[in-house]
């Protein structure tokens, strides 16, 4: 059985197109199928890993090491599912491929063009996980009528026709805005919007419709008959307090069997009605913890989304409510606004900026018995911050930001070069850890074997691990016994620092071991 689903976004961006094709994919996988989403983004870049976080973002990395967007984070933990490189795909690798093509002669001596040539292979990796799901949900990044969009959008055309109209759905979602000043929800837009998309040849099965108030029947007619979609297709998707409400929000509108029925599939197994219930029970709390994140981009949370959903997803785990606030590494107050906090987290991040202000707040936790969880970079200013204050050696720093510090504690390494990276200098996806026994680590994960996913050039310089260990630090994990991994500090309520992001790891009751002990810390420390 191989099924697409389309989904498409019209009238404004971020409007949730990933939550919205991810909830229907957790409705579908509730009746038991196999479900998998991919992402086609129209940008030219070939991957996100470039692009600065204010654009884009968090860079989500998947097990075989791509750099993605930020909405494969979303179906990981809506489906509970792994992604991989056919998970994501983004105009410039597209192009990209074909372009590789042309200069192999592999057209052989055809004129490369847009069409067929661009949308075959967009084609191509539509149908890329026809074989291992039942269902592929697609979503199509940007908003209809955008020039960069239209060969997904010819080629998502050109899929209908060549496969059976009962194995395509096409979804869209769009905003129906409400005008204060008449008091008064608006459909234009969506109108619009849909016959954008049905000069394309695209005609949508099923819109769902961004909205702050309620939908009338009456304004759902409108929307039916001047889109060309029946009645009970027109979805309203009104604000809701999380995200994994949303599924339940479709049910009630019976979206899940609207799209059986249009798909012909029957359900594979009795609904699963209780996965409702588990995520309301998520919002049930008796205590706050409050976190402190120390980063670069303070006024962007969707910089460090899955930092944020995973603190999330664990403090509900423990019936707690996280109060996350992100502060400016670069902020001159920082160390008096760090009072009050229980626990603190440095996540990743790349260049000089903030890093000193890191620092100081590592000391600060560290001196002050703080709960204490650096990711990537935090691990890395976790190493500088132990080597400057408790090895005395001044000056240490990493390579990434002195070049000429005496005392290297972070660099490139010798070593690296002995390890296959997929990502050339780049540390990319899933990698192998050891855990000692008797360590924070050993004790979190209760494994002596961990695999977890990676996104760094730098690492710390084993050359110093002596040192350090001497000086209170533990070296708990490596990989093949030769890159440290995970370091902590003897003589702490709860100090670790991980070279990898166990972020991408986490989904609603399922919270990764990590973060689950840190807010215990936290929530002791209270
Ligand atoms: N900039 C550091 C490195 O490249 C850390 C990267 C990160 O935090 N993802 O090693």
């Amino acid at each position: 059985m191989a099924k697409y689903i389309f989904i498409t976004g019209g009238v404004v961006s971020s409007l949730g197109k990933g939550i919205s094709g991810a909830s229907i994919g957790k409705l579908l996988q509730l009746h038991g199928f196999k479900v998998n989403m991919i992402k086609f983004d129209p940008y030219i870049n070939v991957d996100p890993g470039t692009m600065n976080p204010y654009q884009h973002g968090e860079v989500f990395v998947t097990t075989d090491g791509a750099e993605s967007d930020l909405d494969l984070g979303t179906y990981e933990r809506f489906l509970d599912v792994y992604t991989s490189k056919a998970n994501t795909n983004t105009a410039g690798d597209i192009y990209k491929t074909v372009i590789t093509k042309e200069r192999r002669g592999d057209y052989d001596g055809d004129t490369v063009q847009v069409i067929p040539h661009i949308t075959d292979e967009i084609k191509k990796r539509f149908a890329a996980l026809k074989d291992e799901c039942d269902i592929s949900i697609i979503e199509i990044g940007g908003t209809v009528g955008d020039i960069e969009g239209l060969p997904f959008m010819e080629a998502a055309r050109q899929f209908q026709l060549e496969n059976k109209a009962e194995d395509i759905l096409s979804v869209h979602v769009t905003l129906v805005p409400y005008i204060a000043g008449a008091h008064e929800l608006k459909t234009k837009p969506t109108q619009h919007s849909v016959n954008k998309l049905r000069e394309i040849g695209i005609s949508p099965d099923m819109i769902i419709c961004r909205t702050e108030h309620p939908l009338e029947e009456s304004l759902k007619k409108k929307i039916s008959l001047f889109c060309n979609v029946k009645q009970n297709c027109v979805v309203e998707a009104m604000d809701v307090s999380s995200i994994y409400y949303i599924p339940e929000t479709l049910y009630n509108q019976k979206v899940d069997t609207l799209i059986m029925e249009k798909l012909n599939i029957k359900p594979k197994s009795k609904f699963d009605k209780a996965w409702f219930t588990k995520i309301k029970s998520l919002s049930d709390h008796n205590k706050i913890v409050k976190i402190a994140v120390v980063g670069k981009y303070a006024d962007l949370k969707d910089a460090y989304k899955s930092v944020d959903e995973s603190l999330n997803i664990a403090a509900a785990e423990l019936k707690a409510k996280a109060e996350i606030h992100y502060l400016g590494a670069e902020d001159k107050s920082l160390l008096s606004k760090l009072k009050g906090y229980d626990a603190i987290l440095v996540p990743g991040g790349f260049g000089n900026r903030g890093i000193e202000g890191k620092i100081k707040a590592i000391t600060y936790a560290r001196e002050n018995k703080i709960p204490f969880f650096g990711i990537c970079l935090g691990m890395q200013c976790s190493v500088i911050e132990v080597a400057r204050n408790l090895a005395k050696l001044d000056d240490a720093n990493s390579t990434e930001f002195d070049e000429t510090t005496k005392h290297p504690v972070i660099k490139i390494l010798d070593e690296q070069k002995d390890v296959k990276y997929r990502g050339g200098t780049m540390r990319l996806g899933n990698y192998k850890s050891e855990i000692k026994k008797n360590t924070l680590a050993h004790d979190l994960y209760k494994s002596n074997e961990i695999q977890e996913r990676h996104r760094h050039r730098y690492e710390m310089n084993p050359d110093f691990v002596e040192t350090l260990e001497k000086s209170g630090m533990t070296v708990s994990a490596y990989h093949k016994k030769v890159l440290p991994e995970i370091v902590e500090i003897r003589n702490h309520p709860f100090f670790i620092g991980v070279q990898f992001h166990p972020e991408f790891g986490s989904r609603p009751m399922k919270a990764h071991p990590i973060f689950k002990g840190f807010i215990t810390a936290a929530l002791k420390n209270k």
